[in-house]
């Protein structure tokens, strides 16, 4: 048994963070000091200014050479992930980066630390006035490049993590993405940090390592120190300090069966994803870079479910071009055929903002000019990108997508739209591919008259993200109405039978890509209500697989005429989550929801 060395944590002392990377880990403590270094501003003399602008450039060189050694050890191991590497090696080229600091160096007469930091600083305020999290996310790269850059300028050598000598949960205030492509995976069994997000590299890494963590936790660097024994629950995103003997022996249960559960889940990779009786269901995946696309084929998904192609808007300063997006949308279908690419056209506004097309300053953006509207309005962008997405098509089995439809005239327009640049594309003798045509049901209108869209496209992907939001009027960005925000709410559970019987009646797919869709408690409601696809962040497959292999069409029908009957939301939670705890107790048992 462990004992706790420290004597002024209390027993069972739990921390709440975000949970980053799934998995139990039972482990002491290492602590790790990778608080950020502070340059310290000093003015130089005009005659130094060229050694210390040899000074930055050298611990420029020596970071590269350190990524590019860490690339070369990491080449077998994390293929896939070595263009997070990549990635921080274009910072380190980056003119706002490089050429900005040595700027400072010879206008400011500034030293090179101060410079750096300087530049830093800037930098982040660009990167913390982004309001989209994985975008925003992209600010901790930065710090990673500016932390490396300023410890080679300070001499400061990092503790390598390669040298750990026992098994151990690493504790730090942040970690690099090269960091965590050193951990040893025999000895670091966790780890958890003040700072970092969902979607940050390392976080990413961390899942795909398949190392439970907990990271946004604000100060644990400074409450626990080397050697103390901990548990962290990288599902839940909590962390136990000085856990007590009964805790321990708990979590060390829940860690075996979690294990279990895991590796059983492996095999459903390459397996069919169909209910017990044989009724088939796309499982397809959702996602918004082209970096995303071979890791979705990794976890077995039967195409792209939702292309969320704002995301190239996003990632770029000017909008791509027809031939960037051709390559991108290209690039897509070959890897997923015979599968289908779906590719949502430019869905900007409400929450999601692109500086670089100014938008309108408007009093209530989520009910105004977005997704389809703004596209409609601003009709070069849309040809452009209608444009590449015909040329697509050519290479694979592409369908075309357009997001918050509330009416027939608009899905007219948008087929009339791209009829006109279909034949302009064959005019200029260009080679154009066959297109599905579909929508997104994500607006209470586009409910109410679903069997009457259903006769102008070939498929419905309902988007319950915004469709709760506007089917309940609740802004699903406000925390003070988030306790409203019930995917189960009797009018969600209706709205979504409502097009479901539309589709069916029309003989048209019908799929569904909000969250719902990888959300494992959700899985049997909607197969039951009689959704053919489910299009979700690729890493649920798996399991979502897992509970619809174990269950017949007929049960989730039942589960589901059972569910419509009930007033309120939080009755349908209640009896839905007692249905799935008595059907698979193993996999309910915790924080799975
Ligand atoms: C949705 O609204 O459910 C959806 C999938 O689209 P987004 O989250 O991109 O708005
Ligand atoms: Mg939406």
């Amino acid at each position: 048994m462990m004992a706790s060395v420290s004597a002024e944590i209390s027993q069972d002392t739990i921390l709440v963070g975000i949970g980053a990377s799934p998995g139990i880990a039972i482990a002491r403590s290492h602590l790790l000091n990778r608080a950020r270094v502070a340059g310290i501003e000093r003015r130089i003399l005009p005659t130094e200014v060229d050694a210390e602008i040899a000074t930055f450039q050298a611990a420029v060189d020596k970071a590269k050479t350190h990524l590019h050694e860490v690339k070369e050890q990491a080449a077998d191991q994390h293929a896939e992930h070595l263009y997070i590497i990549d990635t921080h090696l274009l910072i380190l080229e980056d003119q706002l980066l490089i050429n900005a600091t040595i700027d400072l160096i010879r206008t400011e007469l500034l030293n090179a630390e101060g410079a750096l930091s300087r530049t830093l600083r800037r930098l982040r305020q660009v990167f913390d006035s982004i309001s989209d999290e994985y975008l925003r996310e992209r600010r901790s790269d930065i710090d990673s490049v500016g932390d490396r850059l300023m410890r080679n300028l300070l001499g400061e050598v990092r503790e390598n993590l390669a040298t750990l000598t026992g098994q151990a949960i690493i504790v730090a205030h942040d970690l690099s993405p090269a960091d965590t492509m050193q951990l040893d995976r025999g000895k670091v069994v966790g780890f958890v940090t003040d700072v970092g997000g969902r979607t940050s590299h390392t976080a990413i890494l961390a899942r795909s390592l398949m190392i439970p963590a907990v990271v946004g936790l604000e100060n644990i660097t400074t409450q626990v120190m080397s050697a103390e024994p901990m548990i962290i629950d990288g599902t839940a995103g909590t962390v136990i300090l000085n856990p007590s003997p009964d805790t321990f022996r708990e979590y060390l249960a829940r860690k075996q069966r979690y294990e279990y559960l895991e590796k059983e889940l492996l095999a459903y990779q390459v397996l069919p994803a169909e209910t017990e009786d044989g009724h088939r269901i796309a499982l397809r995946g959702n996602v918004e870079l082209p970096d995303d696309i071979a890791a979705a084929r990794a976890q077995g998904v039967e195409g792209i479910g939702l292309y969320r192609t704002e995301f190239l808007f996003m990632a770029a300063s000017v909008p791509p071009s027809e031939e960037e997006q051709y390559l991108a949308y290209r690039a897509a279908a070959e890897a997923m055929a015979p599968h289908p690419v779906t590719i949502r056209t430019l869905d900007v506004g409400g929450d999601k903002f692109v500086p670089e097309l100014n938008l309108l300053d408007e009093a209530n953006p989520v009910m105004g000019l977005r997704a389809v509207r703004f596209s409609l309005k601003e009709g070069h962008l849309f040809r452009t990108q209608l444009r590449a997405i015909l040329r697509a098509a050519v290479h694979g089995n592409v369908r075309v997508m357009f997001p918050m439809i509330s009416g027939v005239a608009e899905i007219r327009a948008c087929r009339h739209l791209l009829e006109k640049v279909r034949l302009e594309l064959t005019g200029e003798g260009i080679p154009v591919g066959p297109l599905s045509i579909g929508i997104m049901v994500e607006t209470p209108a586009a409910v109410l008259i679903a069997d009457v869209m259903a006769r102008e496209v070939d498929f419905f992907s309902v988007g319950t993200n915004d469709l709760i939001q506007y089917c309940l009027a609740i802004d699903r960005g406000n925390e003070h109405v988030a306790y409203l925000y019930e995917p189960l709410h009797p009018a969600v559970l209706r709205a979504l039978q409502r097009v479901c019987a539309a589709a069916r009646d029309a003989g048209i797919e019908i799929s569904i890509c909000g969250e719902m869709a990888g959300e494992q408690l959700y899985s049997l409601v909607l197969i039951g209500l009689g959704f053919s696809e489910l299009s979700m962040n690729p890493a649920s497959i798996s399991r979502v697989k897992r509970l619809m292999r174990r269950s017949t069409l007929a049960e989730a029908r039942e589960l589901v005429g059972r569910l419509l009957e009930l007033p309120t939301g939080a009755e349908v939670v209640q009896a839905l989550e007692a249905e799935m705890k008595r059907r698979f107790p193993q996999i309910f048992e915790t924080s799975h929801f």
